[in-house]
C-alpha cells in the first residue's frame, strides 16, 4: 500500500467539511450538519483506492481545472 495521508482543506463551525488525499489528491466531501464530518470523511478516505498518478502533476491539474472555473 502506498503511504498516504488524509489532510483536511475546509472547515466549517470547525467542523472538517473537506480533506484531500496527499497521495493522489482524492477529495471526500462531509455535512457539518450530520455530527459525524470528521468520521465520515475519515470513512471515505480509508475506503478510497490511490490512483496512481504523479502527485505534482495531479496538483497542476487540479489548479488549472479551478482557474477555468472561475
Ligand atoms: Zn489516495
Amino acid at each position: 500500500m502506498p503511504k498516504r495521508n488524509l489532510r483536511i482543506v475546509k472547515r466549517v463551525r470547525n467542523v472538517p467539511v473537506l480533506g484531500v488525499c496527499e497521495y493522489c489528491n482524492a477529495q471526500f466531501s462531509g455535512d457539518p450538519d450530520m455530527g459525524n464530518a470528521q468520521s465520515a470523511i475519515q470513512e471515505q478516505f480509508n475506503a478510497h483506492k490511490c490512483k496512481r498518478l504523479d502527485a505534482s502533476q495531479n496538483a497542476v491539474r487540479i489548479v488549472r481545472e479551478s482557474i477555468e472555473d472561475h
